[in-house]
């Protein structure tokens, strides 16, 4: 399965333009939008310019200074859209299960207690009675709530989950990819808000 919504340059490809003041807008970091606006990835300021540059993408969005190339100049894109539509393998948003990732599923709140501190993860069926590394049996967890359930299943200790954990959708990753989300990114990511 493609690991990446967006093809990868050709190899050998000069970068058109170099990215002027990098490091500035949250790392060079670009939200790219379906043809249909939904948000699919976040790929680089130089990706992103190769993409318009071969009228695959569009810009929505664009930051008040310039990216300085050889011969001209262009507008930093902060979203693009892309021009065709593109099918999100499903496999793409089910491959990486990081701690990061189910943290930001679970909005950095411990799914047992709601606590926000000390946070680990948690298979909810245990490893060693058999329980799964995916994404319904793994939450955000306080580490007093993991002590407290220890090797046992949550009912067995009086605890419950708040809410029935599931695959997440690719905001969750657009999130893990960029931590800070840059005001131009959110009229198109309404649950990052
Ligand atoms: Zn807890």
């Amino acid at each position: 399965m493609s690991t990446s919504v967006v093809p990868p340059a050709p190899i050998g490809s000069a970068p058109p333009f170099e990215h002027h003041r990098r490091g500035r807008e949250h790392g060079g970091r670009v939200l790219v939008l379906n043809a249909t606006y939904e948000p699919i990835n976040v790929c680089t300021v130089r990706r992103a310019v190769v993409l318009l540059l071969k009228e695959k993408a569009e810009v929505l969005e664009r930051a008040s200074w310039e990216l300085r190339g050889e011969h001209t100049s262009v507008p930093r894109p902060m979203v693009i859209r892309l021009r065709t539509y593109v099918r999100v393998p499903r496999d793409t948003h089910r491959r990486k299960i990081t701690r990061r990732a189910v943290f930001a599923r679970d909005g950095w709140a411990c799914q047992y207690c709601g606590t926000r501190g000390s946070l680990t993860v948690d298979h909810v069926i245990p490893r060693s009675k058999g329980g799964p590394s995916s994404w319904d049996n793994i939450v955000a967890s306080c580490a007093p709530c993991n002590r407290r359930k220890a090797d046992l299943l949550p009912r067995q200790v009086g605890m419950a989950l708040r809410r029935a954990p599931r695959t997440p959708g690719p905001q969750v990753f657009i999130q893990v990819a960029s931590p800070t989300i840059p005001a131009a990114w959110r009229q198109y990511l309404p649950e990052a808000a």
